[in-house]
């Protein structure tokens, strides 16, 4: 009995599973007459035929049924194997194949990638990311943003060349940061790579590292960097330290290499003069070096004076 009712249970269990197998097949081959109804799959065979005979095409049929099931996957925005990739049919030897190509989304994603990566921005606010100077408001700069989208078209036909940058000056709020962002964003869109710099914070942070092999690093990396930006020069009261050693330096190759370099600030520059007027260990100011340094901010830049409301009473 023991026997017998054992004999009777794997003769059930096999013919379950054979029943499951037909089934199953049943469905594959259903779902595979499914694909071979795709139009782009018919399409594709009837472009083809000439290097496709009816045996290549019965033996694609896994390539084919993989196609399909991929794209209506990316179609019900469904995650697959390899998200951002579209799959394509394609021939290769005789037999149909899937290759797998970066979809637009992901190719329009790793191009604003790519340009996100060309500017390097350094203690600087988040929003300038995505600053465009075809949104920026004219009102009240129109001058300003002329010269900055002229900036951009002569920078990128002669990158060799030397071309005055700009100083934009303004008061608290009225766009300067944005203005330096989005010209950062329109170069790189042209492949330009440019570093701004937040140069109070900056210059903080110099002083705390003082000594250290990472200082230097990094002023020279600020100094070569083909378009720079200091935004908020003058916000702060300069060590002389600071002041010649650091943005002195970075200046002097700059004009050297006459590589572009803007600025941003509150002050204009006979203001940002008088900043600079930094009175040295012995108490007295030291004016020829703040000439210095004024010399070398305005052969490198025009001023720009840049007026309007403070925008950033309208935010929360
Ligand atoms: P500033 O540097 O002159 O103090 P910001 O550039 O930081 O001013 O601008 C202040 C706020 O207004 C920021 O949040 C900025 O994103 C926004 N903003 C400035 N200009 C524009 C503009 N043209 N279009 C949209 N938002 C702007
Ligand atoms: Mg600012």
């Amino acid at each position: 009995m023991v026997e017998g009712d054992d004999g009777m249970k794997d003769v059930g269990e096999q013919l379950a599973e054979k029943l499951k197998k037909r089934n199953w097949n049943k469905n594959y081959r259903q779902l595979i007459r499914d694909a071979f109804e795709d139009e782009e799959v018919k399409n594709f065979i009837r472009d083809n035929q000439a290097g496709l005979s009816q045996e290549d095409i019965a033996k694609s049929a896994s390539k084919v049924y993989e196609f399909v099931s991929v794209k209506n996957k990316i179609k019900r925005g469904e995650e697959t194997l390899a998200p951002g990739y579209d799959p394509q049919l394609t021939l290769n030897n005789h037999l149909i194949d899937v290759t797998y190509v970066p979809s637009e989304a992901l190719i329009i994603q790793k191009k604003r990638q790519a340009i996100y990566n060309r500017v390097h921005s350094i203690n600087m606010p988040k929003d300038i990311r995505d600053a465009e100077l075809a949104d920026y408001d004219l009102e009240g700069r129109e001058l300003a943003a002329e010269a900055a989208g002229r900036f951009i078209v002569e920078y990128t036909n002669a990158p060799k060349k030397f071309h005055r940058a700009m100083y934009l000056q303004g008061s608290f709020g009225v766009g300067k940061t944005y203005l330096l962002g989005a010209i950062a964003n329109g170069l790189a869109e042209e492949g330009v790579t440019s570093t701004l710099l937040h140069f109070p914070s900056f210059a903080v942070e110099m002083k705390n590292s003082i000594g250290s092999n990472g200082t230097m690093k990094m002023v020279d990396e600020v100094k070569r960097t083909p378009v720079l930006m200091l935004d908020d020069i003058g916000a702060d009261q300069l060590s002389s330290w600071i002041r010649d050693d650091i943005l002195g330096v970075i200046l002097q190759y700059r004009m050297q290499e006459e590589l572009p370099t803007f600025f941003s600030s509150n002050l204009d520059m006979i203001q940002l003069e008088k900043q600079y007027l930094t009175t040295n260990n012995r108490g007295e100011a030291e004016p020829l070096k703040a000439k210095r340094i004024m010399e070398r901010i305005r052969f490198l830049a025009e001023e720009f004076r840049i007026v309007g409301r403070n925008r950033r009473q309208f935010k929360k």
